[in-house]
């Protein structure tokens, strides 16, 4: 069998991409190891276009928001399946937090995405400890794990899914494509996440993954619409459940929950809220960053039929339209542009 590309992995990265090469007519067939747990399976899919702690936008949002938008859109329509929520957030604010929400919303330019006067105007809002609240207008949601779900049915309905662990030592690498048992590809492109630490094409890759957990709460007594961002978030799913998260941890990376990281998800709700709850569920998973947090996309400098698309970190449901875009478009030809800050050309530069 001759395809155009073979993508490995099929987490959030590997579907947005496969999603582009799809749009573009283009042939691939996609690698997905079932028996290796995804951070697309355990992440909560917010969407916040606002770096809170600094009040600035978040990085490339201008661009990246528009993008996340139209693709989630078309993928809703292939699909036939709701998958993004565009909702409301509200940041819980002490006084000084907000006179600073304030000052920063003109000074960094944000009023296309937040009010920059505060309210307490809404439903619930004396179920929450606060001074005031900061509303961000344009936040919201993607169903990942549905996503993910409905993609993999989409694929393999099309004949385009291996349901198997890619093995790099099976590789046969010709001067202008790659061999695996009876595939050739002009390219592969690796989308395998924290797997790529372990990928001997990619040693000279810095990583720096994190890992996260995030709980799952039903609170019988509360009913929100918006999101409500304190020390920790709670994103209504429907049903009274939530999700609260998440945590962060660079020492043990693996997918084990914990207990430690229950209470501190639990003690952080306490300071935003007494409501009574219960947990339904817990996940580990690890976010897959890079030294300077910046995604990684590109071709191998000395291989460039071999190419990666990684590091979406914590913000993968932002920013992983606006690179599979950008990355497709240089992979077919329609463009030389990857940016600067986002290419894996910035791990080969000479001394
Ligand atoms: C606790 C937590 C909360 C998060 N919350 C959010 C959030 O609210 N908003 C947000 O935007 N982001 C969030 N994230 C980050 C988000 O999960 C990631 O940005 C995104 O899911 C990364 O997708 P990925 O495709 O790179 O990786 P993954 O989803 O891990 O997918 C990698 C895939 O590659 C496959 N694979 C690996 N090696 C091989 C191989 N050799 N052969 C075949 N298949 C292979 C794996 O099986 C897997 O399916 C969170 C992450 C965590 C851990």
């Amino acid at each position: 069998m001759k395809v155009d590309f073979i993508i490995v992995g099929q987490g959030l990265a590997g579907t947005l991409l496969a999603h582009e090469l799809f749009r573009q007519s283009k042939t691939f067939v996609v690698f997905n190891d079932p028996d290796q747990i995804k951070s697309s399976d355990v992440a909560a899919g917010l969407i916040n276009p606002v770096v809170f702690r600094r009040m600035t936008k978040s990085w490339l949002v201008d661009d990246a928001f528009p993008q996340m938008e139209t693709t989630y859109r078309k993928l809703e329509e292939l699909l036939h399946e709701q998958l993004y929520f565009p909702g409301r957030m509200l940041k819980i604010l002490s006084e000084d937090g907000l006179c600073f929400w304030k000052e920063k919303a003109f000074a960094n330019q944000l009023e296309a995405y937040l009010d920059a006067e505060p309210n307490l105007n809404f439903k619930n809002t004396g179920t929450f400890n606060t001074f005031s609240f900061g509303c961000v207008n344009k936040s919201g949601r993607l169903d990942i794990q549905k996503l993910i779900f409905a993609f993999s049915r989409f694929l393999s309905q099309q004949n385009l899914i291996t349901n198997e662990k890619f093995d790099c030592e099976k590789l046969d690498l010709q001067p202008d494509s790659i061999v695996y048992d009876n595939i050739t590809a002009r390219k592969i492109i690796f989308c395998e996440e924290s797997a790529a630490s372990q990928n001997p094409f990619f040693e000279n890759l810095k990583f720096k993954h994190s890992k996260g957990e995030v709980l799952e709460l039903k609170i019988p007594e509360l009913n929100l619409e918006e999101i409500v961002s304190g020390e920790v978030f709670m994103m209504p799913i429907g049903n009274h459940h939530y999700k609260v998260g998440a945590t962060y941890s660079w020492d043990e990376l693996n997918f084990e929950t914990t207990g430690s990281a229950r209470a501190e998800l639990l003690d952080k709700l306490k300071n935003i809220t007494s409501t009574q709850s219960e947990v339904i569920n817990q996940k580990a998973g690890i976010r897959p960053t890079m030294h300077d947090r910046k995604p990684v996309i590109g071709l191998l400098p000395d291989h460039p039929q071999i190419g990666i698309f990684n590091g979406l970190g914590s913000k993968g449901v932002l920013l992983g339209p606006f690179f599979a875009k950008q990355f497709v478009n240089f992979l077919i030809g329609e463009s030389t542009l990857l940016h600067p800050e986002a290419d894996i050309k910035r791990y080969f530069k000479r001394k």
